[in-house]
C-alpha cells in the first residue's frame, strides 16, 4: 500500500515533515500508517518516539526509534490504538 497524499510506502517510518504554523516535527509511524491504510499518520518527534543508542546506524545517527511508543507497547501482531491521534500526511506541508 502507498500513501495516497505523497505516494511513499505507509510501511516507511522515514517519513518527515514539519508543521509550518508550531514548527514542531512529525515522523511516520509505519504500523500507525498501515492501520490508517490510506496515508501516512505522523506523531511528533522525538517526543512520540523516543530514541535509543541501540539503533544509532550510519542511517540512522540519532538513534530514533521506527514506531511510535504506543505501537512499540502493543503486543505482537496487534493493530495500532494510537493511529487516531496522530496526523494524517495531507494535513501537513
Ligand atoms: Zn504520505
Ligand atoms: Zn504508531
Amino acid at each position: 500500500m502507498s500513501c495516497a497524499c505523497c505516494g511513499k510506502k505507509l510501511a516507511n517510518g522515514m517519513i518527515r515533515k514539519p508543521d509550518t504554523t508550531t514548527g514542531e516535527k512529525y515522523k511516520s509511524c509505519p504500523h500507525c500508517s498501515v492501520a490508517n491504510g490510506k496515508e501516512h499518520v505522523l506523531h511528533k518527534y522525538p517526543q512520540e518516539f523516543g530514541k535509543t543508542s541501540a539503533r544509532i546506524t550510519a542511517k540512522n545517527p540519532d538513534g530514533y526509534q521506527s514506531y511510535c511508543i504506543s505501537c512499540r507497547r502493543l503486543t505482537k501482531g496487534a493493530s495500532s490504538h494510537n493511529y487516531t491521534n496522530g496526523r494524517v500526511c495531507s494535513s501537513l506541508k
